[in-house]
């Protein structure tokens, strides 16, 4: 007899596998299938989050700048340290320490949630009927009342870079890299691009970005994009824009590069170039013709705001569907998905999306761009404070940056809120919170923020929107 479950999810990154546990706490017997493998041959739940992008490169993120910091920044605190070196092997062993910890952790959380994770690959067939091929046994048909997609993404390949593993690569690879090539090239000044290029320049590889578009940062506000242009020069990362890449030939000793500028072709040699020009949806052998499961014309699995596709009791959440693919969207829809499938009232505040870009400094914001609320013709203010003002950066040696709050003129809402500058993934939590809660800047100018904090320069943004900023004279 065919297994039957009340809900099954197909997939276990941070989309699926908070949706499983969710649906598991309103009382739903719940199977999540993934297939994920690492290259270490073991499964592992947690998706391309835990195993191949947030979670190891953040870990890299912090060893690199903490090498960084060791070797520029401690002579400044008192601290002498001659002849800083880096191990590469136990930087690598930390992160992948650090993976393989988090992912187990959700083998334990679907055990204690009693949630059934079955390892292997799921697709969706008529009539809400599950094909499961384990990695090991047979292939059974599984029933479910309601079924979700949560099959994540994959990293673009360019026709003229094909991925090779070792010359031209991926993020995961980078991620994993056992030396520091002496030079990396990378294919895109993304957000990938921004943060593996910071990692391997701060651990001593010269490396080169290659951006097709004009502007840098173009999704950003054009302030914080100014300023972390500038920021990152310092730090040698050789960005150039408006540089289409034209072709990539592998070769014994490297990848040559061949790119259009504004000043014709260009050529660029690197022992390793990094392709990292964003990420398509996965939905290979994910659901059968005759599922009733529909694609847009670029791939993702069609869905509404509340993430149901056209199979009534089918829903889609995460990097396989619209929207931006962020970790905390993809959770968020499966939080949203799971309480919709208990008959709550669920919904997602689209809007209100925090970006980060974990460089140094760092770039957050959420809400609209000032270029966003000038189009929309809303009559607006704006206010900023610098982190040179700011008493705990300058304790901490990271005064670069700002918060900007842009609010409207009538009724002083918060519109957005942009911060380049240290903790700016921490700090923005209080503007989504804001926005969120359609908070005016007054709400913000008489709410007690610590001293001597960060977040006081959020509180001190807010009254620079009125001019009434204490601690920086106002424009
Ligand atoms: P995924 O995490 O991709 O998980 C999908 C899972 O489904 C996978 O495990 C896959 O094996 C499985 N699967 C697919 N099809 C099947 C099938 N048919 N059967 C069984 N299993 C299947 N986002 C952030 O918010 N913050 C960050 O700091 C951040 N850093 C990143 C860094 C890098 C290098 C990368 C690459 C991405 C980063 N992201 C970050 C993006 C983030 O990883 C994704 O937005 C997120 O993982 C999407 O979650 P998901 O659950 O939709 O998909
Ligand atoms: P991206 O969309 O952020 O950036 C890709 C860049 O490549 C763009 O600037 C684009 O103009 C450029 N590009 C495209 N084709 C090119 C070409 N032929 N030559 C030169 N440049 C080219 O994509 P990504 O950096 O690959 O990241 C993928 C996704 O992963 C993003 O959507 C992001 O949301 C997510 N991610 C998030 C975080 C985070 O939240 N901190 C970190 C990493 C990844």
């Amino acid at each position: 007899m065919s297994r039957s479950f009340d809900v099954v999810v197909i997939g276990a990154g941070p989309a699926g596998y908070i949706a499983a546990i969710r649906a598991a706490q309103h009382g739903k017997r719940v199977a999540c299938i993934d297939e994920w493998q690492n290259r270490d041959g073991k499964y592992a739940f947690g998706g391309t989050c835990l195993n191949a992008g947030c979670i190891p490169s953040k870990a890299l993120l912090e060893s690199s700048e903490l090498y960084h910091r060791a070797g520029h920044e401690f002579g400044k605190h008192g601290i002498d340290i001659d002849g800083v070196e880096m191990n590469i092997a136990a930087m690598q062993k930390r992160r992948a320490g650090i993976v393989r910890q988090l992912t187990g952790g959700i083998a334990g959380l679907f055990k204690a949630a009693g949630v059934e994770g079955l390892v292997g690959h799921g697709k969706l067939l008529k009539g809400k009927q599950v094909e499961f091929t384990p990695v090991k046994g047979d292939q059974e048909i599984i029933s479910a009342k309601h079924v979700i997609l949560a099959s994540g993404s994959e990293p673009i390949e360019l026709p003229i870079a094909k991925f090779d593993g070792d010359k031209i690569i991926d993020s995961w690879d980078t991620l994993e890299l056992e030396a520091v090539p002496e030079t990396l090239g990378v294919v895109g000044a993304g957000v990938i691009g921004l943060e593996l290029g910071s990692v391997w320049a701060r651990l001593g590889a010269k490396v080169t970005i290659l951006e097709a578009m004009d502007d840098f940062l173009f999704m950003a506000d054009r302030d914080v994009a100014k300023v972390a242009a500038a920021e990152f020069r310092k730090q040698d990362l050789d960005i150039r824009l408006g540089a289409m890449v034209k072709n990539a030939t592998a070769g014994e000793s490297g990848v040559a590069v061949e790119y259009e500028d504004k000043n014709g072709t260009q050529t660029l040699e690197v022992e390793k170039l990094v392709v990292a020009v964003g990420r398509r949806p996965v939905t290979r052998e994910l659901f059968a013709d005759d599922a009733g499961i529909q694609l847009d014309e670029r791939g993702f699995i069609v869905v509404d705001d509340e993430c149901r596709t056209r199979v009534k009791g089918v829903y889609a959440i995460g990097d396989c569907v619209r929207g931006p693919m962020l970790a905390h969207k993809s959770s968020e829809e499966g939080v949203m998905v799971a309480d919709l499938i208990a008959g709550e009232i669920a919904e997602m505040n689209y809007d209100v999306i925090p970006s980060v870009l974990y460089t140094n400094p760092e770039i957050a914001w959420t809400g609209k761009t000032e270029a966003e609320v000038k189009e929309s013709g809303r009559a607006y203010k704006t206010g900023q404070f610098p982190f040179m003002a700011s008493g705990r950066a300058k304790a901490m040696e990271q005064t670069s940056g700002f918060v900007k709050i842009i609010a409207s003129k009538d009724d002083d809402e918060v519109l957005g809120v942009h911060i380049v500058g240290p903790m700016a993934g921490e700090l923005i939590s209080e503007a989504v919170l804001a926005l969120e809660f359609s908070a005016s800047t007054e709400d913000i100018q008489r709410t007690i923020h610590a001293h001597p904090s960060l977040a006081e320069a959020v509180h001190e943004a807010a009254l620079a929107v009125d001019g009434k900023a204490l601690n920086f004279p106002n424009r």
